[in-house]
C-alpha cells in the first residue's frame, strides 16, 4: 500500500520522522483500534489517534453526553448534550477525517459481549471506569490474541499500561489486579473529582504508548513494553513505572492447572 499525495501531505510530520517514517505511516492507517470508553481517556486518546492516521476504529461506549462530561471529554460540545457517546464520537470522527472508517458499538460491553465487541481489532485502547469491565475486556483480549492498552485516571493520578496475557510470559490486566474486582466496583470520578487536564496528560499518553505498540516491527518507534505500567502524577509532577510480571494463576491468562 502507498498513500495518496493528500494523505502524505497530512502526515507529513510523521513521515519525515525516522523513527517512524513512510512505512510506519503506512502500517499506521492499516490498523484498526477498538476504543472502550469515550469518556475522559477515550476523548483525547481518540484525537491523537485519528490525527495519528489510523484507519479504522471501533467506538464503545453506552452512555450519553452529559453537561459535566466537558470539562474533560474533548470530543464533544454542548450540542452533544444528551445524545449518546459513541454516535457523537463518530460524528466527530466524521468532520475530523472522512477517510477513517468507523464501527460503532453503542451496548454495555461485559463478560458475555465483549468478545465481539472488539473483533477484527488489532489494538484495544480501555479507557472505562470499573472494574468489572475492564476485567470483561482483559478477558477477551487474552482470549482474542488481541494486545490490551489499559488507562485510568482519577483526581491527579493517572496510569497506562500495555498487555498481552495472550503471549507466553506476558502478563495480562487480570495479573495485574487480582479477580477481587470482578463485582462492579466503579471507581467515583463524581465523588473524587478529577482536574481535566490530568484525564487529558493520561489519553494522550495513552494514544502515544498505542502508537508504541502498533509500529511494533514497523518502524524503530514500535516497541510495545508490554507488562509496563506508567504511573502519572499530576500533583508533583512526576512520572514511574512498575513492572507487572505474569500471574501463572491468572484466570484470565495463565495455564490452567490440568493442562
Ligand atoms: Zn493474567
Amino acid at each position: 500500500m502507498a498513500l495518496p499525495p493528500d494523505r502524505i501531505d497530512r502526515f507529513a510530520r510523521h513521515i519525515v520522522l525516522p523513527e517512524i517514517g513512510g512505512a510506519g505511516q503506512v502500517a499506521l492507517a492499516e490498523r484498526h483500534v477498538a476504543l472502550v470508553g469515550l469518556g475522559g481517556i477515550g476523548s483525547p486518546a481518540l484525537q491523537y489517534l485519528a490525527g495519528a492516521g489510523i484507519g479504522r476504529f471501533t467506538l464503545i461506549d453506552d452512555g450519553r453526553v452529559e453537561l459535566s462530561n466537558l470539562q474533560r471529554q474533548t470530543i464533544y460540545a454542548e450540542r452533544d448534550v444528551g445524545h449518546g457517546k459513541a454516535v457523537s464520537a463518530r460524528r466527530w470522527l466524521a468532520n475530523f477525517d472522512q477517510a477513517i472508517a468507523v464501527e460503532l458499538a453503542d451496548r454495555r460491553v461485559g463478560a458475555d459481549t465483549a468478545r465481539a465487541a472488539i473483533a477484527g481489532a488489532d489494538l484495544v485502547l480501555d479507557g472505562t471506569d470499573n472494574f468489572a469491565t475492564r476485567l470483561a475486556i482483559s478477558d477477551a483480549c487474552v482470549a482474542s490474541g488481541i494486545p490490551l492498552l489499559s488507562a485510568a485516571v482519577g483526581r491527579f493520578q493517572g496510569q497506562v499500561g500495555a498487555f498481552a496475557g495472550h503471549l507466553p510470559g506476558e502478563a495480562c490486566y487480570r495479573c495485574y489486579v487480582g479477580d477481587a474486582f470482578d463485582a462492579d466496583d466503579c471507581d467515583t470520578c463524581a465523588e473524587d473529582g478529577m482536574l481535566g487536564a490530568m484525564s487529558g496528560w493520561t489519553g494522550t499518553f495513552a494514544a502515544m504508548q498505542a502508537v508504541r505498540v502498533l509500529l511494533d516491527d514497523k518502524s524503530a518507534f514500535g516497541d510495545p513494553q508490554w507488562g509496563r505500567l506508567h504511573l502519572l502524577d499530576g500533583l508533583k509532577p512526576a512520572m514511574r513505572t512498575l513492572r507487572i510480571a505474569k500471574d501463572p494463576a491468572c484466570r484470565g491468562c495463565g495455564t490452567p492447572p490440568d493442562a
